[in-house]
Parts: structure tokens; sequence; C-alpha cells
């Protein structure tokens, strides 16, 4: 065994299951491990890495600023943050931006709003969310009571009163837990964690719909469909909807910790001084990152991830031992016979060269957003190996 796997297991706290790789390097969609094999990257940090390792915009774009001023705090202006502020704002035409660490602190912050908008308005007792059953919304206290799967409410008790859970694309599910205490509806457009479940476009509309009717926040988690990942800059966009707010993370700063919050006309005065704050969301290298990242996710980037998932669809519909394929974009999920467990074909592919992920009981995959087609078809050739080396 590695020294660095063992003193991994001596010092690390075990909560992950780690597979036994090394990963030290490598460049665009090509990891590298401490042996020095090499491996394509159907990962991509779980969506975090956009363009891939070591982009050299990206690293340039991170590398400058480190050399300028690597933090300063929030009780001072800084330029890198104005930027990626503006930014996401002229791309959305959402009216302010909070900026945060993670994907589980922008929900937070999410949460927080919808309550103080509806206490601001309606005084107390309006408090209800309502998540859908199979989402996932992050690893806090109140983002696992938000996640709508029973595996994450358990241990840890008391988890936070006031989430309500409603089974994906059933309106009239939705309907009868609204109720007078309802001050806001959470959804991601395509569960990533939950098994990469895209909703109904019917579903979703309904949802802006009634959230508008009732005066109900509407608040998409684009933490794993954000930032170009189906195709959209945020998935929701696809659909002709306007969220009351916008949670992001993962892909934003293409691998740095970075989060942002955006909030739309209700929502832009609810939060003031001293009411929401953190040390280091906002920080000038990650705003950096996240402002070359932003400017990159073009027409030209999401179309070619279009064309990629037509490539994925193209040579994966109809292969031995696989029963659909599900997602959008390059967040992909591959259905499998029951034969094949996901996570034996997720360790094969390792063997063979490939990086991939799992979610539930399906295959998942989330390449670089500019994986090139050779790199793609490569990656997924190693996939059908694998699978193939398992019958
Ligand atoms: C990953 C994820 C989160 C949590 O993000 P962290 O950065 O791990 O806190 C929240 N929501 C969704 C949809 C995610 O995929």
């Amino acid at each position: 065994m590695s020294q660095i796997i063992f003193d991994d297991n001596e010092n690390i706290l075990n909560t992950y299951k780690r597979f036994n790789v090394v990963l030290t390097g490598g460049k665009g969609s090509t990891l590298i491990d401490e042996n020095g094999k090499k491996y394509i990257d159907f990962n991509s940090g779980i969506g975090t890495n956009i363009f891939g390792i070591c982009d050299d915009e990206w690293t340039k774009a991170v590398c400058s600023q480190a050399t300028k001023i690597q933090h300063t705090s929030n009780l001072y202006y800084s330029e890198p943050q104005v930027k990626v502020a503006r930014l996401l704002c002229e791309k959305t035409g959402m009216k302010k931006v909070f900026f945060s660490n993670s994907g589980a602190e922008s929900n937070e912050c999410a949460i927080k709003t919808a309550r103080k908008y509806s206490f601001d308005k309606y005084g107390e007792g309006r408090y209800e969310i309502i998540t859908l059953i199979n989402s996932f919304h992050g690893r806090t206290i109140a983002t696992l009571s938000a996640t709508g799967q029973d595996v994450f409410h358990q241990f840890f008790f008391p988890f936070v009163d006031g989430f309500k859970y409603a089974p994906a694309n059933d309106i009239e599910a939705l309907k009868s837990l609204i109720s007078n205490k309802t001050c806001a509806i959470m959804i991601e457009t395509v569960q990533g964690e939950g098994g990469v479940n895209a909703l109904n476009p019917e579903y979703i509309k309904f949802i802006a719909d009634v959230c508008k009717e009732k005066d109900i926040l509407f608040i998409v988690d684009e933490v794993q469909t954000g930032n170009g990942r189906t195709g959209y800059l945020y998935s929701y966009m696809e659909y002709g909807v306007k969220p009351d707010i916008v949670t992001t993370a993962k892909g934003l700063a293409g691998g740095l910790p970075f989060g942002a919050i955006l909030f739309g006309e209700k929502t832009e005065k609810t939060l003031s001084y001293g009411q929401h704050g953190t040390t280091f969301g906002g920080n000038p290298i990650c705003a950096a990152a996240a402002y070359s990242v932003l400017t990159r996710i073009d027409d030209k980037l999401l179309n070619h991830v279009k064309e990629m998932r037509k490539l994925i669809e193209t040579k994966l519909i109809g292969k031995e031992g696989i029963k659909s394929i599900s997602g959008k974009g390059l967040m992909v999920g591959i259905e499998l016979d029951e034969k094949y467990k996901a996570s034996e074909v997720v360790a094969k592919g390792i063997e063979n060269g490939v990086i991939m992920l799992t979610a539930k009981t399906k295959v998942r995959l989330l390449p670089p957003l500019n994986i090139s087609k050779e790199d793609l078809t490569k990656g997924l050739d190693l996939l059908l190996k694998s699978m193939e080396d398992l019958k």
C-alpha cells in the first residue's frame, strides 16, 4: 500500500469510502496518479473542475490574483468580487449576489433568506420550505434537514423543523403540501446525488407559477446543475422560469471553494447589515477564478456541452447492459441492467483508466465541460470495456 494511503488512514477521519488511488496531477481531461498511471476524468472533482486539470487560462487567473492579494475580509471592497457579481447579474437578470464557500453554505443562506422574507412580510409561523424527495442540499444540520432522503435524517437529532418533502414531478402531491405556512419551494432541476433525475418541464413551470401566485419563494439549487453543466449557464434558463433565489457552488470557480447566492427583485433587500456574513466567502483568488470561468461559459462552450451529450447518448444507448441514460448535458446518469452494480463498474473503470462516479444505483458522469471528442470517446470505450470485463 502507498505510504500516502497508510497515513491517510492513520490521521484523516474515516468519512469517505476512498478508492485506492492517489491523484497527483494531470492536464485537461487526463488525471495522473502517484505511479504515473493516466485516467480519463469523468468526475472533474464532482463537477468542480469544469475546464479540467490546470487549464492554462484558469491557472493564470488564479496565480495572477495570488501575487496581488490573497484575502482581504468582507469589511473592505474588493474588485474580484465586484467583477463576478456584475457578470452574474448581467447574465441572469438577478439583482444581488452573496458569496459563500460551498454548496451547503449557499443553501443555508437561501433558507435564512426565505424565512426572513416571510417573517418580514407575514410575521411568525410562515416558515415551511418544501423540498423534494431524493433531493440533496448539503451536509450542515439545516441543509441535511432540507435534503429529502431518510438516510440523511439519522443520528444528529434534533434536525431543523419546517421542511416538507414532496415526491418529484407530482403536481397534486405538491399542491397538498402547500399551506399558509409555506415560505419557499426549493428544487434541483436535475437531482444529482439523488440519481441524476431530471424534473419534468411542466412540473418546474407549475412550481414557478404557484410560487408567484402565492408569494412563495422559488429557490433553485444550482450547485451541481449550474455553471454550464446542463448546457445552459444555469439549468433553470432552459424552462423560461424566473427563480427568486438561485444557489450555486461546485463548478463556479473551476475547482476552488466558492459559492454564490443570487437574489431576484423580491429578495434583494431581505438580508441586510449583520444578518449574514462569512470570513472567506468571496475570497479574491476564488473570485478571480470564478470571473475567468464565467467569462468562458459562452454559447460556444454550451453548444459543445450539448454536442458531447449527443455523442454520449449515441455511444451508450442500446449497448448491452445499459437500460437508459438520464440527466441533462454533461450531467449523465447511466442506468444499468440488474446484473451490474454501479460501484463495481466504477471500480473496474479505475483499473481500466477512467474515473467515474455513482449516484444511487446509477453510474454518473460529470466530465469537464470542455472535454474533447477524442477524450470523451476514449473514456466511453473504457466504460464499455469495464462493463464487458464484469460480464
Ligand atoms: C454538492 C451539492 C450540494 C452541497 O455542496 P457542498 O459544496 O458539498 O456543500 C448542495 N446541493 C447540491 C444540488 C449538490 O449537488
